[in-house]
């Protein structure tokens, strides 16, 4: 595909990245990894904290804006034809991801930087509970094998992140003071509620995210400098601290660097593994106990999954009601078992019990090191996603986009926002466009026919129409044996009146014929500009004698019209044209030809006549 948005020369970071990381990938393929955790060297600098980068590549995108739509919090910026993430407002939840049909939204994480640490052999591997469905039908003991083998010595597989947020999560719950309380272990809920819903942040729970929990639990255990690479659908890492974040595509990339195959892996335990199993916990941090005691249909416990919209009703009801509406299970998807970037949502029911297969029997004691100590607690500022734009403003591109019959605006979410409010919000901040929205498109279609309806300066119709009301007479007129008219009118000296009086008298005199044929006509009957000082007229169930007598009344008052308006005698006078069609007679010529010879007779004779 031709590129359409940038020049030729032009490279997106993740495509630098990408090219820096296969150099990388060739340069490190076949070091050998040490196999043991080991401090840094002296003087060796730690590596830059990382993240993952979702980025539209300009080459395949066609701006179609299905991204957009997709885009819970107004992260996609939208110039023109140009459609670009905005890294500040993203909350990496990877919905534009699937929804983009073209394959334009680039992925990338920081797979050299991982590679360059599992060669070195001396990191830990954060390795997220969904590589094991990614992986399938390898089993999750030859993965980790596998990561053991690539050059990590210690591999987890992020359930302690859970078990340390589920003991916090239980303890608020037992704790019968707070009245609304929002899950925050989802950092794309935490992110949606900082950039778009800051009123709520003294709702969200004071808890870290599993991952955050987890990484804080690693430096409490292995010491500050220890190295730890994640790798998982989750690509908001939270607090950011960790050294590098890979996708799940790219661990795959890493272990083929690291020429490892997974399958050729045993299938027993080559070290003594991290603790896999939970004690306390459900995936996604929260406390078995909480979820089986509470029923779903709880007052106190609301569990609201896929629709984030919900925040502005949760909203609503905490801070201008003043309601407490108890414990918010609140996710954008069912878990990240419903991540977008593991696949189609239809699978999802086969992940979970692939998942559930493979999981380990729980603990019956604790499974987190009593030694290490970690605190869970966090807490959140607000984080803008620009300013909201004034109610006038909103209101003006509300009344630019129209309303329904009742004066109210649509709300119709057809542009991937709930309300035209929304839609006009993000508009103003160039996060939306209106070629989204369909009833403004459909209204503007509707005026671009009108004014192509109508002419412009007399308001007759215009050549378009006419040439419709022309086929629609002769097909009419086959079916009833009626004739219909055609009168073809050309001011005589119409450019003397310009040339003598100025464009704005010529266009007074257009003026006055437009109205001189308006008269003439029924409503049935269509008068046309054909263009310049031409007209048309044509006039339904009409013989040629009925159509002469018009075509004379209108030369009359068009003379007339000249003497009212003080021009000279014989200055503003009109030729007409006359034919008449005649479904009897075999048809071998245009009846607007005929009229416009007609035209030409009376033209030839002097003007100011009907021929
Ligand atoms: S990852 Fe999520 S927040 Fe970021 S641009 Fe895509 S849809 Fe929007
Ligand atoms: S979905 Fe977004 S990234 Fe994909 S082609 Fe359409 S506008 Fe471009
Ligand atoms: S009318 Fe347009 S802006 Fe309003 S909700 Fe529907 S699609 Fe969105």
């Amino acid at each position: 595909m031709s590129n359409r948005y940038t020049k030729a020369t032009d490279v997106t970071t993740s495509e630098l990245r990408k090219s820096t990381q296969s150099n990388i990938l060739a340069g490190l393929t076949n070091a050998e990894p040490s196999g043991m955790i080991a401090p840094p060297s002296a003087g060796e600098a730690a590596p830059e904290r990382s993240d993952v980068r979702l980025e539209i590549n300009p080459h395949h995108c066609v701006s179609c804006l299905a991204c957009v739509r997709a885009c819970p919090v107004e992260a996609i910026e939208v110039e023109g034809p140009r459609v670009q993430i905005v890294e500040d407002a993203c909350i990496r939840c990877g919905a534009c991801v699937p929804a983009c049909p073209h394959d334009a939204v680039d992925v990338a994480g920081d797979l050299g930087r991982a590679l360059e640490l599992a060669v070195r052999g001396d990191a830990v591997l954060l390795l997220s509970v969904e590589a094991e469905v990614y992986f399938h039908p390898r089993t999750p003991v030859q993965l980790v094998n596998a990561c053991y083998r690539a050059g990590f010595p210690i591999v987890h597989r992020g359930v302690l992140g859970d078990e340390l947020v589920a003991a916090e999560y239980q303890r608020l719950w037992d704790d019968q003071v707070w009245g609304t309380m929002i899950r925050s272990t989802c950092p794309v809920v935490v992110e949606t509620v900082r950039r778009s819903y800051p009123e709520l942040l003294p709702y969200l729970a004071l808890v870290k995210t599993p991952l955050a929990a987890e990484v804080d639990y690693l430096t409490a255990k292995h010491g500050d400098d220890v190295r730890i690479v994640y790798a998982g659908v989750c690509l908001d890492n939270g607090d950011n601290t960790l050294d590098a974040v890979i996708t799940l595509d790219e661990l795959a990339q890493l272990l083929r660097a690291r020429e490892v195959d997974i399958g050729a892996q045993s299938v027993h335990f080559t070290r003594i593994p991290e603790e896999r199993r939970r004690h306390v916990s459900m995936a996604g941090g929260l406390p078995l106990a909480m979820l089986t005691r509470e029923p779903q249909a709880s007052r106190r416990f609301r569990k609201i999954r896929r629709d984030l919209g919900q925040l502005d009703t949760i909203s609503k009801a905490v801070t201008q009601e003043g309601m407490e509406v108890g414990f918010v299970d609140i996710l954008p998807c069912e878990g990240c078992l419903d991540h977008p970037l593991l696949g189609p949502r239809d699978e999802l029911f086969w992940r979970r019990k692939t998942l559930a297969d493979g999981e380990p029997p729980r603990s019956p004691v604790a499974v987190l090191d009593p030694a290490v100590t970690v605190d869970v607690a966090r807490g959140f500022d607000p984080h803008t996603n620009g300013d909201k734009p004034d109610d006038s403003r909103i209101a003006s591109v509300i009344e630019r986009i129209g309303t329904a019959p009742d004066g109210k605006p649509w709300d119709c979410a057809a542009c991937g926002f709930r309300t035209c409010a929304g839609f006009a919000g993000a508009l103003l901040k160039g996060r939306a466009a209106y070629r989204q929205c369909p009833p403004y498109q459909e209204r503007r279609a509707k005026k671009a026919q009108e004014e192509a309806a109508v002419d412009e300066l007399t308001g007759l119709a215009t050549y378009r129409v006419l040439r419709d009301t022309l086929q629609h007479e002769i097909a009419r007129s086959g079916r009833t044996g009626e004739p219909f008219g055609v009168l073809f009118a050309d001011l005589d000296r119409f450019k003397d009146v310009n040339d003598r009086c100025g464009h704005e008298a010529g266009n007074r005199v257009l003026l006055a014929v437009a109205d001189v044929l308006r008269d003439a006509v029924r409503s049935s009957d269509v008068a046309a500009r054909y263009g310049g000082d031409e007209f048309v007229v044509v006039l339904n169930g009409t013989n040629a004698d009925g159509a002469l007598r018009v075509a004379e009344e209108i030369r009359r008052a068009v003379e007339r019209s000249g003497l009212d308006a003080g021009h000279p005698v014989g200055l503003v006078t009109v030729s007409v044209g006359v034919a008449a069609f005649d479904p009897q007679a075999v048809a071998d010529e245009d009846v607007l030809d005929v009229a416009d010879r007609a035209l030409y007779h009376a033209k030839a004779e002097g003007g100011n006549r009907v021929a």
